[in-house]
């Protein structure tokens, strides 16, 4: 079991999640920064802040159960390295100084203790070949996983569910749990180019370039799902034509639009459990 000697590493002695806090924007959308013109501390720990929030909205989503599911954030400066939870601490009680730093090569770099193979084999081979990607979550929510079963894709028949028109990948080569490294590596070849990934038998995945962005895609794909099975489950639903699916995508789905829309769920947990900033 990793302990916390692993903060003596090269990399853990630069770290210092205590500085770099802005203070909260307050409610609402006019007090949003661009974490991008910050400074690396500022933008290391408005990451992790996002990242424990992110926990705490899984679990309030019943994206919880057992050990499964794992959100992650790239470190802003040491870029083959990414924060993600540490195996078996419940999302809903995630705190900052709770989150671990892991390497590709799955050693422990800042933190008490490492997270699991299976989010490690994921998170990391998604990072190594996907350099645009600052994000990733994945999870068995009830719809997804259940969606997952059926070798279907995601259609645009709703305005919400246009968001996955054309952005998503199917991974269909389900082989026990993903806990070594050539399930990650395969992971990552299905998602390819794309934005999110239907694990065929397992459950969904979503990327980003933020964590607010990708939370914001991972609650809606587990919306979209649960939208077409029920409409299947009772009828044929109309598909949305293809121009109008992918005009209203770039519309509703771009990083702009799901970065704010995440923000109110986010002032919620400023307010209520302001503890995960710990
Ligand atoms: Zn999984």
């Amino acid at each position: 079991m990793a302990t916390a000697d692993n903060l003596d590493t090269p990399i853990a002695k630069k770290i210092d999640l205590s500085k770099g806090k802005l203070p909260f924007k307050g409610k609402g959308l006019s007090g949003c920064v661009d974490i991008n013109s910050k400074s690396i501390e500022e933008q290391r720990r408005y990451g992790v802040e996002r990242l424990a929030a992110a926990y705490r909205i899984f679990s309030s989503h019943g994206f919880d159960l057992g050990l499964v599911g794992h959100i992650s954030f790239r470190d802003p400066e040491f870029k083959d390295c990414f924060w993600i939870n540490p195996l078996g601490y419940h999302f809903s009680q995630m705190k900052v100084s709770d989150l671990c730093l892991m390497n590709q090569n799955g050693e422990l770099v800042y933190g008490k203790e490492r997270t699991g193979d299976a989010a490690q084999s994921i998170h990391s081979n998604i990072y190594k070949s996907r350099p645009d990607i600052n994000a990733v979550a994945h999870a068995h929510p009830m719809y997804g996983k259940t969606f997952s079963t059926l070798n279907k894709e995601l259609k645009p028949i709703t305005q919400d569910s246009c968001a996955f028109y054309k952005r998503t990948a199917t991974f269909t080569d389900y082989d026990g749990v993903a806990n070594g490294p050539d399930e990650g590596i395969n992971i990552a070849k299905a998602l390819a180019d794309k934005d999110f990934l239907i694990l065929q038998n397992h459950g969904i995945l979503t990327t980003g370039t933020m964590v607010e962005t990708t939370l914001w895609y991972f609650l809606n794909m587990e919306e979209a799902c649960k939208s077409q099975l029920l409409a299947e489950a009772v009828g044929e639903p109309i598909v949305i034509p293809d121009k109008v699916a992918i005009h209203t995508r770039d519309y509703v789905a771009n990083d702009l639009s799901a970065f704010a829309s995440i923000q109110p769920l986010l002032d919620v947990l400023w307010e209520k459990e302001p503890e995960f900033l710990d």
